[in-house]
């Protein structure tokens, strides 16, 4: 059901118990009563159950596309940059030859924050604007100012993923990555199905049951870790598993963390930062054929997709030295998401992405991670205040 027909029904099952205590003396206010309560009779117990069932549906995927600039997002191939790495413009002329499945779910489906010329920018708060920092405030709804390394220790906040999983079940949250490191910024005790690059793996049991994801997991294992080092795992298998967890358990909060734009971007490859930008778009499309698959659950599943940082103006780095590299974007659509197409927001940080997944999931406060003096997170007003 649309966002708005849900909220007239929940009006109309509140309004009735006040109109008929309401209506006590006059035989016309009694007929108008009576009225009422043969309308209620015939629509209550329908708008009633619908409200709670669709309610229960609510669920949220977050993809996170690592380093991918707002300016390639909303402006497509940077001329510049093009012809410097003798890469052809002509072959994405425009961002929704780049992004055509983020397009599409801008202009039909919901909404994009930051883009150039609507309203403030949204930005990481950095001040060191590397990943590790980014992962933390997105997960905490609040900076760690004590974290200056992608190998640092988190300071001990809850997340969203703890937030989610403590409202229900260790079921309800599956955490999937091509970056191992996310899985330390998601939760210090998961205990929820978490597969974060090539080998780490939580509730591995779990994940196996399903014959599928096993042989996915064994083939990410071994598959050689470029365009990233280490344990990385490259995003073609973590965008398979990712999907194949969504469609074996319905996690009510599925996180998606891939990587691939911002390897290459580091390697200076511009071509293959465009080309891994335009297969983590394939992966948004795939996401959205499966939730459509879904019925009540998929519509009523809400996509949120936004990165960790942006870029320095030299396009290889991001970091503290380069302040520009703070600024993101953030696309939010689904059935619960005011259609709105580019939004010119008030200004925001990635802190307020867990409070705006707080709010569509209906779970928790706002204020559970905020110290006296810090700028308080809270749910961006543009994607939940139209639900
Ligand atoms: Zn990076």
């Amino acid at each position: 059901m649309h966002s708005a027909l849900r909220r007239f029904a929940a009006l109309f099952v509140l309004a009735t118990p006040i109109a008929l205590s309401g209506a006590t003396s006059g035989a016309a206010s009694m007929r108008a009563t009576l009225l009422r309560q043969a309308r209620t009779l015939t629509t209550s117990p329908l708008p009633t159950a619908r409200v709670e069932d669709e309610r229960a549906e609510s669920a949220v995927v977050l993809v996170v596309l690592d380093g991918v600039r707002w300016q390639e997002v909303f402006g497509g191939v940077d001329r510049t940059l093009a012809r410097r790495h003798g890469v052809s413009p002509s072959s994405w002329p425009n961002p929704a030859d780049l992004m055509p499945n983020l397009h599409r779910l801008v202009d039909a489906e919901g909404l994009a924050i930051g883009a150039p010329g609507h309203g403030a920018e949204i930005t990481a708060s950095g001040p060191q604007f590397i990943s590790m920092p980014g992962y933390i405030e997105i997960f905490a709804g609040r900076p760690d100012l004590g974290c200056f390394r992608n190998d640092c220790v988190p300071a001990p906040m809850r997340t969203i993923a703890d937030e989610v999983r403590d409202s229900g079940d260790t079921r309800d949250v599956a955490l999937v990555t091509s970056w191992p490191n996310i899985a330390r910024a998601a939760s210090t005790e998961p205990g929820f199905v978490l597969t974060a690059g090539r080998k780490l793996v939580d509730r591995e049991d779990v994940l196996r049951a399903d014959e599928s994801t096993a042989s996915m997991l064994d083939q990410g294992a071994h598959a050689p870790s470029f365009p990233g080092w280490g344990d990385y795992r490259p995003d073609a298998f973590t965008g398979r598993l990712a999907l194949r967890r969504l469609a074996v358990s319905r996690p009510r909060f599925l996180f998606v963390g891939l990587g691939d734009a911002d390897e290459y971007a580091h390697r200076n490859d511009y071509a293959g930062y465009l080309k891994a930008v335009h297969a983590s778009d394939t992966f948004l499309g795939d996401l959205t054929t499966l939730l459509r698959s879904m019925g009540a659950r998929g519509r009523h599943t809400t996509v949120l997709v936004t990165a960790d940082h942006g870029r320095a103006r030299n396009f290889i780095d991001h970091g503290p030295q380069f302040p520009e590299s703070g600024r993101v974007w953030l696309v939010a659509a689904g059935a619960d998401v005011a259609d709105r197409g580019l939004v010119a927001a008030s200004r925001h940080t990635l802190s307020d992405v867990a409070p705006t997944i707080r709010a569509l999931l209906g779970i928790g406060s706002g204020s559970a991670n905020v110290d006296s003096g810090e700028r308080a997170s809270s749910p961006i007003p543009e994607i939940v205040a139209e639900r």
